[in-house]
């Protein structure tokens, strides 16, 4: 029988796993022998650093104060994301992995790997290169390089990479993500039974920690939110788009102004990284097909109209007021993106609220300050 765990202590629980990168789930699959390997991207495939002993943990810089060391070797004018993970690498926070796992997504990541490489060497790394076009081409060349990254992990770790141990991870992340995107469809209620700061949590903590142990999570979730029967009023519905977004209390800061987040496409969101991957075919074929087709990624060429469609999509369908486009500070993929978006979804008649950050969640007050003003530009 399942113990039924109240909500705010639940959120306790989750909160507790994404204070440090090494929490106590992490320690307990260590401990159990489990091998803890670093991501920075959703274009790393998931399932792939499932398989056998294998975890995902997506790497975050929670508590990171400043970045002066790491500005030291990336400079102050690139993205923040990747000088927090920098910082806290030459800070040791990360040693208890056993490797990283990048994708060379933007410029800013690539300079990271590098930093990494002579830096803090990880004892395992790999660069995936995916293509910035989705053609034949692309998906032969993604293929190689999914196989180049099997090859790496089996004779580094020394483990079955088959294709039957990949497909098994892709059905049993499917699982996951099906009941995770049955939780996330709930907000289609007009008075959701949870707010955006929770769902957001238990997003982030299930990216935080292997899966396999947090099995249960998605389902006391569930119940905690319907034994409490609603999570309060709210002014406005919101749909959050953009990158790197992997702290909860910065969604918190925009609910707390009488928002509420229906919706979240952004790197670490359910849209689009709970979309399943197909079962049949080759697995590593089916990887490759879905990074290119349903990551939707902005540095992908040719597809803005498909990219800004489907948020338009997401938008009506969680009956979202407005859309707030968050960006972190000097990222041009996300950059360019935002400027293109705001022009299309205000064509589409979706109210826009565009806002550039720090990857550190802070001046609370003056986002306060946006947040209202937009909701109350949308009541008049
Ligand atoms: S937020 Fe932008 S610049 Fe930073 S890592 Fe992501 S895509 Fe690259």
């Amino acid at each position: 029988m399942r113990v039924l765990l109240k909500m705010n202590n639940l959120q306790e629980y989750l909160a507790g796993l994404l204070d440090d990168p090494c929490n106590e789930v992490v320690e307990q699959a260590v401990a159990y022998g489990m091998i803890p390997l670093g991501y920075t991207c959703s274009l790393i495939p998931e399932p792939v650093l499932s398989a056998g002993r294998l975890f995902p943990l997506r790497l975050r810089a929670p508590g990171v104060s400043g970045t002066e060391t790491a500005d030291i070797y990336l400079s102050s004018v690139i993205c923040s994301y990747t000088r927090s993970l920098l910082e806290l690498a030459l800070d040791s926070k990360y040693d208890f992995l056993k490797g990283w796992v990048f994708a060379a997504s933007c410029d800013h990541l690539r300079r990271l790997y590098d930093n990494l490489g002579y830096l803090n060497k990880p004892e395992f790394s790999f660069i995936l290169d995916v293509p910035h076009k989705n053609n034949e081409a692309a998906m032969e060349w993604l293929e190689l390089e999914l196989e180049k990254l099997r090859t790496a992990l089996s004779s580094h770790f020394n483990i079955d990479m088959s294709d039957e141990v990949i497909s098994t991870s892709i059905k049993e992340n499917n699982i996951m993500l099906a009941e995770l995107r049955s939780i996330g469809d709930m907000r289609k209620e007009a008075m959701p039974l949870f707010t955006g700061t929770e769902f957001h949590r238990l997003m982030m903590a299930l990216q935080a920690a292997p899966r396999k142990l947090l099995s249960d999570i998605p389902g006391r979730f569930r119940d905690a939110a319907l034994k409490r029967g609603g999570a309060g009023k709210f002014r406005a519905r919101f749909m959050i788009v953009g990158g790197e977004l992997d702290d909860p209390a910065y969604t918190g800061v925009i609910e707390s102004m009488g928002g509420r987040v229906v919706a979240d496409r952004y790197c670490t969101g359910s849209f689009p990284g709970l979309e399943p991957i197909s079962e049949s075919g080759k697995p590593l074929a089916a990887i490759a097909l879905y990074i290119l087709e349903k990551n939707r990624c902005p540095r992908m060429m040719e597809e803005f109209d498909r990219r800004a469609d489907y948020i338009i999509n997401i938008a009506r369908e969680y009956s979202a007021d407005g859309i707030i486009i968050q960006t972190i500070k000097f990222c041009d993929t996300w950059g360019v993106e935002s400027s293109l978006l705001v022009a299309a979804l205000r064509d589409a008649g979706i109210p826009v609220l565009r806002l550039e950050r720090e990857y550190r969640t802070g001046g609370e007050g003056q986002l306060r300050t946006r947040v209202q003003a937009f909701i109350e530009s949308m009541k008049k």
